[in-house]
């Protein structure tokens, strides 16, 4: 059986989060996933500056595309708001293994199904043991599953279905936009480029409401297709895939002994807007700071608003103009479009 101090079960940005605080305070930690990374994790790769703060990202040395938006394009019915604050595009694939590479803990494929409370710490499959466990494995966390799941039972009203597809498309237009309740539905389709010819587009709402309507987020998708292929995206092909996760609801209990649920697990992504990235590596980091410092994990600071962050960027946008426009970038596959990044 293999031990060590810290398990953690999931590397997307909860666990890499709390493996890199782990690592650079030099505690015995592992990561267990079940997919080999890099991954493919469907999200449309909006990150926001507080994001690239909180992990200490130098933009510059970034080595995969990054997108910076100066400004985001809302609609809504005929109304269209751009929006200037700056926000930046990656790509989840390249983005997710680059941040647990960096995060320098070892790394094991393994399909967690197992977690037994063992004296002062966990077995897990009967093959790995550890003293603190982090569950960060998504919205069907293992840890969750097994140790959280009667304490804290996901609010169905919060769970948000989506469909979306990431293509190599040579896109002309560079501003995120996003759609909100455009025929009935409700949450919104997103449209976000990325850097050297890469492009998500998606629709996203709440499962129960649209069921209720008797809507299906098929037809949703379908409508969005064809607006899509009448101006945005023309000829683009798609073949979208779907995913489902929670918006912050009452989160009671999140540390149970030395067990701690982050991120997708603990259903943190933001009411408004279902910025799931940001919460997902604000609580990875407060869970492994709760394990170094003896600290409690709270997660009151974790906001469950994405608005707040918007009016933020936008206020420091208006007082900082952004740095020089039109760079381009030579990238993998692709038309090199972008203003890769200008401040955050
Ligand atoms: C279509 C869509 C678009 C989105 N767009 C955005 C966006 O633009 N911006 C934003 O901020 N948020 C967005 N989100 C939300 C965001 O993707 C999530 O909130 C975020 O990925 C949560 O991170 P996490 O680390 O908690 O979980 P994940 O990123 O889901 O990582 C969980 C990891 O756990 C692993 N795992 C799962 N089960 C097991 C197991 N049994 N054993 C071992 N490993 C396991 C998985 O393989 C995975 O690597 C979007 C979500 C969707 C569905």
């Amino acid at each position: 059986m293999r031990s060590c101090e810290v398990i953690i079960v999931g590397g997307g940005p909860a666990g890499s989060s709390a493996a890199w605080r782990l690592k650079r305070a030099g505690a015995d930690v592992l990561v267990l996933d079940r997919e080999r990374f890099p991954r493919l994790k469907l999200c449309a790769g909006w990150i926001t500056p507080e994001v690239v703060r909180e992990l200490e990202m130098d933009l510059d040395d970034y080595p995969h595309r990054l997108l910076t938006f100066p400004r985001l394009r809302v609609h809504y019915g005929r109304l269209s708001v751009p929006v200037p604050c700056v926000q930046h595009s990656i790509r989840r694939f390249e983005w997710d293994a680059w941040l647990l590479e960096r995060a320098g803990a070892p790394v094991e494929q393994h399909n967690v199904r197992e977690i037994v409370a063992d004296g002062a710490g966990y077995v897990i499959d009967g093959a790995y043991r550890c003293r603190y466990l982090i569950g960060a494995g998504g919205t069907r966390c293992p840890v969750y599953r097994n140790l959280f799941r009667e304490l804290n039972p996901r609010a169905h009203e919060l769970q948000i279905v989506t469909l979306e597809h990431e293509i190599e498309y040579d896109w002309q237009d560079r501003d995120c936009h996003l759609w909100f309740c455009e025929q009935g539905l409700p949450g919104y389709s997103w449209y976000v480029p990325k850097e050297s010819g890469w492009l998500n587009v998606g629709v996203g709402g709440f499962a129960e409401r649209i069921k209720s309507a008797g809507q299906d987020i098929k037809a949703h998708w379908a409508q969005f297709a064809a607006k899509l292929d009448g101006g945005l995206t023309r000829g683009a092909r798609y073949d979208p895939a779907g995913y489902s996760y929670f918006l912050r609801g009452r989160v009671d209990v999140v540390r149970r002994d030395n067990a701690f649920i982050t991120g997708d697990a603990a259903g943190l992504a933001s009411r408004d807007l279902g910025e799931g990235i940001g919460p997902a590596i604000r609580s990875g980091l407060r869970a492994a700071a709760a394990i170094l410092e003896g600290a409690a994990y709270r997660l009151d600071d974790v906001t469950g608003m994405s608005v707040s962050s918007i009016a933020r960027s936008m206020l420091s946008r208006a007082a900082r103009p952004l740095g020089p426009h039109g760079r381009r970038r030579a990238g993998n596959g692709g038309a090199a479009h972008g203003l890769r990044h200008g401040n955050q």
